[in-house]
């Protein structure tokens, strides 16, 4: 794995935003959404460069970086462990109440090795998403409105050149 998606997942992604359910990430949505920087879920892979793409939404990136990132919240997912998501969240609850902040990005992306481990393509993770959320909303710390889920993604668009993008995930 190179780190891109493959010309299928490619089409996929394609199909993904002209079905609405992936949204151009718009910085001007993003910036000022948090005060004291929010935290940042992102995997640990390090061939992905979402911790660059949030350092332009705030100053203060806060940041959990851990391999399969908000996939390892989700109970369905085959990599999914009780106790290792409890102590994350709790790690995340305590975090943020010192840093004053109640804003949440899980940045989701792909291609990524934890989800491809377990046979996962974009879909199916992307369909994971309300679960990894009501993950955090079961704690009553969390709010929804302040929960954002993001995808992030290596592919290489029409003119042949390898780019980063990132979109909001819809519904
Ligand atoms: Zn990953």
């Amino acid at each position: 794995m190179n780190g891109i998606i493959s010309q299928t997942e490619n089409e996929v992604v394609s199909r993904l935003k002209r079905e609405d359910k992936l949204q151009r990430f718009k910085l001007e949505e993003f910036k000022g959404l948090t005060r004291n920087g929010g935290v940042a879920v992102i995997c640990l892979d390090g061939d992905i460069d979402a911790f660059n793409h949030h350092t332009a939404i705030t100053h203060r990136p806060h940041c959990l970086r851990v391999f399969g990132g908000p996939l390892v919240f989700a109970r369905s997912f085959p990599g999914f462990r009780e106790a290792f998501a409890v102590g994350l969240l709790e790690n995340l609850r305590l975090g943020m109440t010192i840093k004053d902040t109640k804003t949440l990005f899980l940045y989701l992306h792909a291609p990524c090795g934890l989800a491809i481990t377990y046979n996962y393509g974009i879909e199916e993770q992307l369909g994971l998403t309300a679960e990894i959320r009501n993950f955090f909303v079961g704690d009553q710390f969390f709010l929804p409105e302040k929960i954002h889920c993001l995808f992030h993604v290596k592919r290489i668009n029409k003119g042949g050149e390898l780019e980063q993008n990132t979109y909001k995930i819809v519904g």
